[in-house]
């Protein structure tokens, strides 16, 4: 029964990576101009933050977010 389990478990893992490729496909253009927008990711170690900018280069238009910890 336990086997069961694990069996189920792995084959979730795996089409979640694409789900989350779509949803950043989905997000990756501009709110105001629908232009394609670049991401920067920096992740502060000593505080264990990703810091995200995403910059539109038609309009410039930025956002930034602060992702809590990756782990
Ligand atoms: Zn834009």
């Amino acid at each position: 029964m336990a086997g069961a389990n694990s069996e189920i478990d792995t084959t979730r893992l795996t089409p979640r990576i694409g789900e989350m490729k779509d949803l950043i496909e989905s997000f990756s253009h501009c709110p105001v101009c629908h232009g394609h927008l670049h991401f920067i990711h920096i992740t502060d170690f000593s505080t264990n933050l990703t810091h995200e900018t995403a910059k539109c280069p038609e309009c410039g238009t930025q956002h930034r977010s602060v992702l809590h910890k990756l782990q």
